[in-house]
């Protein structure tokens, strides 16, 4: 669900918009919420820095979603990212962690009753675990970068902590491509939601991490491999 560790890169940010995934020019532009700016170069748009959550809101707002483990349509929706985009890369017994997983363990859950050793992190609810200091065969985030402060700190640092040859698989609505539309998205309106990508977004910065797209639905979800030279 979300990430928060990162909220210190707000401070860099004035009036001068700068694509916090790709560190381009982002073009600045209003809606009736309040400002946003997209990146001329990835074309991931951000609210401005100073419509970041505080914390405390943040988590909030997180233990207010109507997220129930127990609704067999949330499970259901949670189990097609599983099975579309996690598990075709991956061996029964493989280490998995859902980073950023909220106040459930569902998604862990689903790993394991799939055959694959499951874990979870999150900033807020499960802050204890030490996912950084661990490497895994495979990394998902679920409904997590629309949260991200700092994305390409964050993303980088998960990526850095991936097996070679593990995957990172990740759920997030992909942006409209026309502003209009953007503009009538009732994704940008949970307050929450601080940043929004498209495809080609993640794809830039995958290819800096060593990282190559191996599934993508057009739609919320992109899985990518990593490369590295096995040790
Ligand atoms: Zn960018």
């Amino acid at each position: 669900m979300l990430l928060c560790q990162d909220i210190t890169l707000a401070l860099c940010y004035s009036r001068f918009m700068t694509c916090r995934l790709c560190l381009s020019k982002a073009e600045p532009f209003g809606a009736r919420d309040g400002g946003y700016a997209e990146c001329g170069v990835c074309g991931y748009i951000q609210k401005t820095t100073d419509r970041l959550p505080r914390e405390e809101d943040e988590k909030q707002r997180y233990l207010a979603h109507h997220n129930d483990p127990n609704d067999p349509s949330y499970r259901s929706w949670m189990l097609g990212f599983v099975q579309t985009a996690v598990l075709p890369w991956l061996k029964p017994g493989m280490r998995v962690l859902d980073f950023g997983c909220g106040p459930s363990t569902l998604m862990e859950k689903l790993v394991t009753q799939s055959g694959m050793i499951g874990s979870s992190y999150d900033p807020f609810f499960l802050p204890e675990t030490p996912w950084s200091k661990s490497q895994w065969d495979a990394i998902i985030m679920h409904e997590v970068a629309e949260h991200l402060a700092n994305p390409l700190q964050t993303l980088s640092m998960v990526a850095s902590c991936l097996k070679p040859g593990g995957i990172l698989a990740i759920r997030t609505a992909f942006a409209p491509q026309e502003r209009s539309n953007f503009l009538s998205w009732w994704y940008r309106l949970d307050t929450t939601h601080v940043g929004f990508f498209r495809a080609r977004s993640l794809q830039q910065w995958a290819t800096s991490q060593s990282l190559v797209q191996v599934f993508n639905n057009g739609v919320d979800s992109i899985t990518f491999q990593d490369r590295k030279t096995e040790m």
